[in-house]
């Protein structure tokens, strides 16, 4: 490693300031690529417009002054004369240049041209003429005091000391994409000899990066394929298939499918590490109870985590429900668990007594220890990191992974960001659902929307209504629950019940506002997006989803999917101040697969793969959604290479692949 200290000019304090952009030693300085490159290449006058951008470079004509615009604001104006015309410059706030600022000194000034006064407004000015060809200058992230400029310059000097470059990319494939060596590529991304260098430069740095990436799935689920505690189980198909038969409706083809595809894992020495994702509504929780089922009869304990205390709650009452006739012991874990209840749960875990425990976050604290852990699903696993999800890895054996996620993600995304994890999806929805009618609506037509309201009030429905936040925030006119609350109760108060809930209410609170949802006795329900995962009450018909605007797409579906539960025609309003295509999109699919397709198409990957890039799978030039062609490319290589270099793992050539690799360890 290189000491921050060993690369010339920095000394103790610039070493403070670099360490505060978050760079700790020469290889991070080298790796701390550009965001951006500004070319500096002379504007043509002839052309150029008022407002724009502008490079010149001249002599300076005549004496500059300060002006003195207040205490606290000075500004320099001169004039420079491009032997074709004379500008006026105006800077401001760089006092300091005045004593260097002679006139008939050669001078290039960057900054916006006010075509009208014949000014620019220079927001950089440099010494010397423009050279002859066009000059790009990388711009850097960087932090008060620490220019952009002395980045760039520390990292040439790093790039100059001798150190180590490790070639992270084969030398077949350099040669298949005629790929620059990696040390002219750094030279060329710090100091880009020419635009075409540049484009090269990056093109193999972002290739390298994309197929580690690939590379460190690969390994990742080739160790996890290949563990040596992962567990076997004898499958008892004929309990399964009774468990499945006094299930109250048949599976749907996908389910069964599913289930197949879950038990084959649970049989096989294998670790399994499933993704199974469907839209809300589409039945996954049986699925896992399944799977939960098959996993007992194997004589082992399963967890089921899930990301709320109301969801946790909801999966406890069901689990209660469908295993009522067998013997498993189910237990719920949660923060408002009291300590005297945890240390029993605690002490059944370890003892073997309790076969299933159902829970939020609270579960995988370090104090549970399980006897025999054999499965582990999560809920909505996109909510936990991957840091979380293999903390009960640690737990007595390596448990089976199951995933349940209603925000699915198109399924050439998934093969790459998730490699390491199998994927079952469930398209279809249980039969006699009928599909949630979505409707977009301006503010302005809330009469309409409340004549809505009352057609589902009729007929003895419920409705739920949701806003982005508690109370006004800023006076930005967006709805509040209070808001809402003062508007249903006038519009409905004769004829309705309406509860609120929202996050900031403990759980007690919250659980009894729910129930009396659930029972009916609360007509309508206001709420934040603590209902977005989890409520199921199918008597509810319609939501009405208030500054529609400002959610997700994705929040937005798992929103809907409250609705249309049970097999009465369900709605989904949205409700914005002005019209929004992708609101509108949500007006023409109630496929979830769509809407994360449009979702990830418009917005880039976003969250999709916040939890898959922590630590050491970042990437810092490439860009999933952007290099997405270059990253199949890479996929495709890295699946070819992994063979050869655990084959030949003692080959020298590839130590650097190994270290790299080594790295990713200390994911689990
Ligand atoms: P998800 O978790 O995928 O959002 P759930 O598992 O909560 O969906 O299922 C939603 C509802 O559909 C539940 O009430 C469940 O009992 C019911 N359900 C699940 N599978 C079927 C099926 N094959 N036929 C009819 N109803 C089903
Ligand atoms: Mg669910």
């Amino acid at each position: 490693m290189i000491e921050l200290e060993m690369v010339e000019g920095i000394g103790p304090k610039t070493k403070e300031l670099i360490e505060k952009i978050g760079i700790h030693s020469g290889e991070e300085l080298i790796t701390h690529y550009p965001f951006r490159y500004d070319i500096l290449k002379r504007s043509d006058l002839t052309i150029i417009n008022d407002g724009d951008r502008i490079v010149i470079d001249g002599l300076i004509e005549g004496q500059p002054t300060v002006i003195y615009i207040n205490k606290s604001l000075k500004k320099i104006i001169f004039r420079i004369n491009t032997k074709t015309n004379i500008l006026n410059v105006t800077i401001y706030n760089k006092a300091y240049l005045y004593q260097d600022l002679k006139s008939g000194r050669e001078i290039t000034v960057i900054g916006k041209y006010h075509k009208l006064k014949n000014t620019i407004v220079a927001s950089d000015i440099r010494f010397g003429l423009l050279p002859p060809n066009a000059e790009i200058e990388p711009i850097y992230h960087t932090t008060n005091g620490l220019s952009s400029k002395q980045i760039g310059k520390f990292a040439l000097s790093a790039l100059n000391l001798e150190y180590q470059i490790d070639n992270l990319v084969p030398r077949y494939l350099e040669e298949k994409y005629n790929l620059m060596s990696k040390s002219e590529a750094l030279l060329n991304v710090h100091l880009p000899s020419s635009i075409i260098s540049l484009k090269k430069a990056r093109q193999r740095i972002k290739y390298e990066e994309l197929f580690m990436y690939m590379l460190k799935i690969n390994y990742l689920k080739d160790r996890i394929v290949s563990d040596s505690n992962a567990i076997t189980r004898k499958i008892d198909y004929t309990k399964i298939d009774n468990f499945i038969d006094k299930l109250p409706f048949k599976l749907t083809l996908d389910q069964e499918r599913v289930v197949k595809d879950i038990l084959k894992d649970l049989e096989e020495k294998k670790r399994m590490n499933r993704l199974l994702q469907g839209d809300v509504g589409s039945g996954k929780t049986v699925v896992a109870f399944i799977a939960i089922y098959a996993n007992y009869l194997s004589k082992h304990q399963s967890a089921l985590m899930a990301p709320t205390e109301i969801l946790a709650r909801q999966h406890y009452e069901d689990a209660l429900k469908v295993f009522a006739k067998y013997k498993i012991n189910i237990a719920l874990l949660t923060s408002s668990t009291s300590l005297k209840e945890r240390k029993e749960i605690y002490k059944g875990l370890e003892s073997g007594d309790i076969n299933l425990i159902i829970g939020t976050v609270a579960l995988i604290q370090d104090k549970v220890t399980f006897k025999n852990l054999g499965l582990v699903v999560t809920d909505e696993q996109h909510r936990f990191g991957v840091n979380q999800r293999n903390t009960f890895k640690s737990k007595g054996v390596t448990p089976d992974v199951l995933s349940m996620s209603a925000t699915p993600i198109p399924r050439t995304y998934a093969l790459t960001i998730y490699g390491d994890t199998d994927v079952s999806s469930i398209k279809t929805k249980p039969i006699g659902r009928k599909e949630v009618i979505t409707y977009f609506k301006k503010e302005k037509d809330i009469t309409e929307v409340l004549e809505m309201m009352k057609k589902e009030l009729d007929s003895k429905h419920q409705i739920y209504v949701v806003a982005p936040m508690i109370e006004e925030e800023d006076s930005n006119n967006k709805e509040s629950v209070k808001d809402l609350e003062e508007k249903m109760n006038k519009a409905f108060g004769k004829i309705a019940n309406i509860g609120v809930i929202h996050g900031k209410l403990d759980s007690k609170e919250k659980e009894k506002i729910m129930k009396e949802f659930e029972s009916n006795k609360i007509n309508i329900l206001i709420s934040t997006t603590v209902i977005e995962v989890g409520v199921n009450v199918p008597n509810a018909s319609m939501i009405v989803i208030f500054n529609a605007n400002m959610f997700g797409l994705s929040t937005l579906h798992q929103l809907r999917g409250r609705v249309g539960r049970g097999n009465v025609q369900s709605y989904c309003i949205l409700i914005a101040p002005k019209s929004y295509e992708r609101l509108k999109f949500m007006e023409t699919t109630s496929d979830g697969f769509k809407v994360s397709e449009y979702d990830f198409l418009e917005r880039g990957e976003g969250d999709l793969f916040g939890t898959m890039q922590s630590g050491d799978l970042e990437l810092k030039m490439a860009n999933i959604k952007k290099d997405y062609r270059m990253l199949l490319k890479a996929k495709e290589d890295a699946d070819e290479f992994i063979g050869t270099l655990l084959t030949f793992s003692t080959n020298p050539e590839f130590e650097p692949f190994f270290k790299e690799l080594s790295r990713i360890e200390n994911l689990d």
